[in-house]
C-alpha cells in the first residue's frame, strides 16, 4: 500500500520513519530536488500546479496527506477527484490563512487573540487605531517561522511599516503580553475517533521554534481539558482527519488561541521517544482508518530545534536517554537541520540532563 504525500520535507521524511514498520511505502511530491525525503522514499519533482505531475504522482496512490500546509488548495482538489485527500482540501484551505482561521475560531467560540483583517494598505492606518500599539501585523498567508511579520510599539514602526507594506492581504493582531506558548495536537481518524497529546511549553526566538517541554511544566487538568475542547471542536466542525496542531498563548490563567497547522508538527516531536505512540504514526493511523494509539506520555521530554548548524553526535549522544535526529538536509543559517529530544523521569533529572548537553542555540 503506498500513500501520497505532497511535501518532501522532515516532517514527511518522519512520517515515511513512523509508516515503515506499519508495511507502508510513500511517494512524495515537492518541488525542490533538495527534500530531504528523497533519501528514503519516491520522490516526484515537480511543481504543486503541474497536473501532468499531480496525475501521474496519483497513479496507484492509496490516498494522500500533507507534510506542508502551503499547498495550493487547487492541487488538493485536483487529487480529491482522483484519490481521498486527508484532511480534506476544506481543512487545508481553512488553515492556510490566518483571517481564515482566526475567524473559524471566533465562529467556534473560541478565544484568539483581538485582530483586524487589512484588506490594503489604505486600511493600515484605521485598523491601528482601532486595535491601539502595541500590536503585531502579519501576511494573512504563507508565513510561517516569524516570516512576514512585524512588532509594532511605536508611531516611528507604524510610519516604518506603512512605507513597506506589501501588496498582499495583511493581519493586524493586538499584541499579548503571554505568559508562555503552548500547543496541542489533536488527532482524529476516519472513523471519527479523536486523541489528545498533553500540552506542550514552547519557546520561539525570530519566530522560530527552538524548545518544546513536553508535557508542559506545571500543567494542570483544567488547561489541558480546555486546549481538548478548543481542538474537538475544530476537528469536529471541520470533520477533520490526521493531526491538528493548535498553538495558543497563555495569558491571565487562560488560552487564547493563535494558530493552527493541519499537519504534524514540530511541537509533536518530542513524541517519537516521548508518547506511547508518535504524532506521525497516529497521523498515519487516522488516515487509514487504523485505531489510534495511546497518546500518553512516557516521562518529561525536551525537544531541542537544530538549526543553522549541527553538534558533535558524540557529544549530544553521551548525556543518557537522549535522542538525535539529523533531516539530512544541507545547512544554512536559520534552516532547521534536525532536532534532540532529552527524555527523563521527571522534570528535575530533565533539568540535570540538559545542563550536560552542549550549549545550543535555544539558550542564548
Ligand atoms: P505565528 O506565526 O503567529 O505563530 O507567530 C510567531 C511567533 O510570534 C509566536 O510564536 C509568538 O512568539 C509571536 N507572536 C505572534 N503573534 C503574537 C501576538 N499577537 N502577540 C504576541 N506575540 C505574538
Amino acid at each position: 500500500m503506498t500513500l501520497g504525500i505532497l511535501g518532501g520535507g522532515q516532517l514527511g521524511y518522519m512520517l515515511a520513519l513512523a509508516g515503515y514498520p506499519l508495511g507502508l511505502h510513500f511517494r512524495f511530491l515537492d518541488p525542490s530536488p533538495e527534500a530531504p525525503v528523497g533519501r528514503i522514499a519516491q520522490r516526484v519533482t515537480a511543481d504543486y500546479t503541474d497536473h501532468a505531475a499531480l496525475e501521474k504522482f496519483a497513479n496507484g496512490l492509496e490516498l494522500v496527506t500533507y507534510e506542508f500546509e502551503n499547498v495550493p488548495v487547487e492541487a488538493a482538489e485536483f487529487l480529491a477527484h482522483r484519490v481521498p485527500v486527508y484532511p480534506s482540501p476544506a481543512a487545508l484551505e481553512a488553515a492556510q490563512d490566518r483571517i481564515a482561521e482566526k475567524t473559524l475560531f471566533r465562529n467556534l467560540n473560541i478565544r484568539t487573540t483581538e485582530f483586524l483583517p487589512v484588506a490594503r494598505p489604505s486600511d493600515f492606518d484605521a485598523a491601528v487605531k482601532q486595535l491601539g500599539l502595541p500590536a503585531v501585523l502579519k501576511t494573512s498567508r504563507m508565513g510561517y517561522d516569524g516570516k512576514g511579520q512585524w512588532i509594532l510599539r511605536t508611531a516611528e514602526d507604524v510610519a516604518k511599516a506603512n512605507s513597506e507594506l506589501p501588496k498582499v492581504a495583511l493581519i493586524l493582531e493586538r499584541f499579548v503580553p503571554f505568559r508562555r506558548e503552548l500547543s496541542v495536537l489533536a488527532v482524529r481518524s476516519r472513523n471519527g475517533e479523536t486523541a489528545f497529546y498533553p500540552l506542550v511549553e514552547n519557546h520561539h526566538r525570530s519566530g522560530i521554534l527552538r524548545l518544546s517541554l513536553a508535557p508542559a511544566p506545571s500543567l494542570e487538568l483544567p488547561i489541558q481539558r480546555a486546549a481538548e475542547e478548543v481542538a474537538r471542536r475544530v476537528l469536529e466542525s471541520l470533520k477533520y482527519v490526521g493531526v491538528l496542531a493548535i498553538e495558543f498563548f497563555e495569558h491571565d490563567g487562560r488560552l487564547l488561541a493563535n494558530e493552527m497547522a493541519p499537519r504534524v508538527h514540530n511541537s509533536g516531536h518530542w513524541t517519537i521517544e516521548g508518547a506511547v505512540t508518535s504524532q506521525f504514526e497516529n497521523h498515519l493511523r487516522a488516515v487509514l482508518g487504523l485505531p489510534l494509539g495511546s497518546t500518553g506520555a512516557a516521562g518529561h521530554c525536551a525537544m531541542i530545534n537544530l538549526i543553522g548548524d549541527l553538534p558533535e553526535p558524540s557529544e549530544v549522544l553521551s548525556v543518557s536517554d537522549t535522542h538525535l535526529h539529523f533531516y539530512g538536509k544541507v545547512p544554512r543559517p536559520g534552516r532547521k537541520l534536525g532536532h534532540v529530544t532529552v527524555r527523563a523521569a521527571s522534570p528535575e533529572h530533565l533539568a540535570l540532563r540538559l545542563s550536560e548537553l552542549p550549549a545550543f542555540s535555544y539558550r542564548a
